[in-house]
């Protein structure tokens, strides 16, 4: 082929070679033949062929799946077709946004999916806490959060609690894991785990050395240990720090065997001392609640919830003991009054019935000196007037006796009454007396602190209405005893079927209220309904007649923020709810 020389037979010769060689008629084309036609250097714009295939092959190789990029990327690099180009790429990369959007979709669900999967070796708080640590450790790191959300997903769905504080090669990224060899320096690996490291300090700092605080030496060296880790970055600085740990785990364990061991002596003291007041006590009743509450606390494992729940009732007993005593005060006050005046009475009594001796006395002796009728007849009228006086007093002193021993009677039984009252007080105070359920006061207080303590550990907490099916008939059939009777044997039977940390109490007539802590909806919806199945066993009989009772239940999981009546509100429309569906069933509130 001859070569052109001049600009137009260049040009000409360049558009014949984008027909015959079937290239796009693009200025980058026609510029790329026109150098290679005229011979001269192209200016660098040309199709860059090479570099966009290099390109091509490492997008392919960069992640599994991406071989179909790379090929289509190649074709139309081949036909040098940047518009080409450009379609392949933006569909490649939504592709691979799509597919890793779905992924994390599909974890996100999975991961929800077990986490309300209930399962009886692995506790919601044992959940919480395992994706609480992988959010903090791989909180900069999505692609090992990916795999270790994965892992904790697949764990959970075997039934098993993921081993996940153990950092494994397969929790980093690859690249990460390829360069951490086994003989890698220590302070490489603790680069891809300062997260690790820093929890382990905040443990120390922040958890163990408050623990401490009644051994300040161990908890400010503690505080010592947090601040060395954080800063232990080579080998043998982390083998210091190892040697100085076990040294104080062991110094530490010892010291809490003493402290088991105190606390062990101190119960045992305060049992002997119990026991002792109690023997003291046998007079005097109205501490017996007081000291009933205490040897219960002490007899038990210790917990907060009972410490709570005693001091509680404590303060409720000593504000009515201290109102009853007050009228007990009142009332002695009055017999001792009325005592007063008897007495001064009594001497007034006396002192004039002295006085009528000695006039008596003086009429004598003017009568035995009486020299003529009329002498006695003033005497006799004299006499006559003082006997009738002192008469008139005596029945007036009668009368007034006879008012004031009334009224010292009527007090002497408000002392007894109240007295009763009082060593009935620590017993009565929060509970209704027909079924021994908790009363609404009762309920009000434990609610308040259940729902409290819930929210504080974020933890689920469910209230139970149940209302009793038919109860008017059974009292129509059987009469108002057998009816107080029922309620009675359905509080025993709703006892016996609830775990200790539940609570029953009597909501209204014939309505129950059950507070389930630590429960969410299904399982507090699995206690009724055991509930149900025990009540149709434990059959109630009345006078060898056997009634069935039945109740209607609405249940409602307590909502963050939500305040004690709205929850109770919606698990009382759950209620009506059961029994317009037609009685005897439990059903769940609507959120
Ligand atoms: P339902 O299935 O719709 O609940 O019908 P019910 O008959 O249970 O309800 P209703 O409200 O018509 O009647 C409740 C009855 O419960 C009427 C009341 O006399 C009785 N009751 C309430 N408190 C007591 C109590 O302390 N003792 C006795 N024996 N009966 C009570
Ligand atoms: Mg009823």
């Amino acid at each position: 082929m001859t070569i052109p020389n001049n600009p137009t037979e260049i040009a000409r010769e360049a558009f014949r070679q984008l027909a015959t060689r079937r290239v796009p008629p693009t200025p980058d084309n026609y510029r790329m033949l026109y150098a290679e036609i005229s011979g001269q250097a192209s200016d660098g714009e040309a199709f860059p062929e090479k570099e966009l295939k290099r390109l091509a092959h490492e997008l392919g190789q960069a992640a599994p799946g991406q071989s179909r990029l790379e090929r289509d990327l190649a074709e139309v690099i081949t036909r040098q077709d940047w518009e080409g180009v450009r379609r392949t790429l933006a569909s490649g990369f939504g592709a691979l946004a799509e597919a890793q959007q779905l992924a994390w979709s599909r974890l996100i669900g999975e991961l929800f999916r077990q986490w309300e999967n209930k399962s009886a070796d692995i506790t919601p708080g044992k959940k919480r806490e395992a994706l609480d640590r992988a959010l903090a450790i791989f909180a900069n790191n999505p692609r090992a959060l990916f795999t270790r959300l994965e892992n904790l997903q697949r764990a959970w769905a075997r039934g098993e609690v993921a081993n996940d504080i153990a950092l494994t090669d397969a929790d980093l990224p690859e690249s990460e894991a390829a360069s951490a060899p086994e003989a890698a320096p220590v302070g490489d690996r603790m680069a891809v785990l300062p997260e690790l490291r820093e929890l382990f300090a905040y443990t120390l700092e922040n958890c163990i050395a408050p623990l401490l605080v009644e051994q300040p030496r161990f908890s400010s060296e503690a505080t010592a240990l947090a601040q060395a880790v954080r800063k232990a970055n080579t080998l043998s600085q982390l083998a210091t720090m190892q040697s100085t740990l076990k040294q104080f785990a062991f110094r530490l364990e010892l010291s809490i065997e003493d402290q088991a061991e105190l606390r062990a002596s101190l119960l045992k003291l305060l049992r002997l001392v119990i026991e002792n007041i109690g023997e003291l006590l046998q007079e005097d009743q109205w501490l017996a609640g007081q000291i009933e509450i205490v040897r219960d606390i002490v007899e038990k494992p210790l917990s907060q919830r009972a410490l709570d729940d005693a001091e509680q009732r404590m303060k409720e007993v000593i504000f009515k003991q201290s109102q009853l005593k007050l009228g007990l005060q009142e009332a002695k006050d009055a017999l001792k009054h009325m005592l007063t005046g008897f007495v001064d009475h009594l001497a007034s009594f006396a002192g004039a019935t002295s006085d009528y001796h000695d006039a008596i006395e003086q009429c004598a002796r003017r009568v035995s000196a009486a020299n003529n009728i009329n002498e006695l007849e003033s005497v006799l009228a004299e006499v006559m007037q003082k006997t009738r006086a002192i008469q008139l007093n005596a029945q007036q002193s009668r009368d007034e006796l006879r008012a004031t021993q009334e009224k010292a009677t009527v007090a002497e039984g408000r002392v007894k009454a109240l007295e009763k009252e009082l060593a009935q007080t620590s017993h009565l105070i929060r509970h209704d007396q027909l079924t021994g359920a908790l009363n609404r006061r009762g309920l009000d207080e434990v609610l308040g602190k259940e729902s409290a303590r819930a929210e504080r550990h974020e933890l689920p907490i469910c209230l139970s209405l149940l209302d009793i099916d038919v109860f008017k008939r059974l009292n129509d059939r059987h009469g108002h005893v057998a009816g107080d009777e029922a309620l009675a044997h359905l509080a025993t039977v709703i006892r016996e079927s609830l775990r200790p940390q539940d609570t029953v109490a009597r909501f209204g007539g014939e309505d129950f209220v059950i507070i389930f802590p630590e429960t969410d909806l299904k399982e507090a919806v699995s206690a009724m309904t055991r509930l149900q199945r025990n009540l149709t066993r434990r059959i109630f009989l009345y006078e060898n007649q056997k009634v069935l009772i039945t109740f209607s239940a609405g249940i409602a999981q307590l909502q963050a923020g939500e305040s004690q009546s709205s929850v109770t509100r919606r698990a009382d429309a759950a209620m009506y709810e059961s029994k317009k569906a037609g009685k005897n069933r439990v059903m769940v509130a609507a959120a």
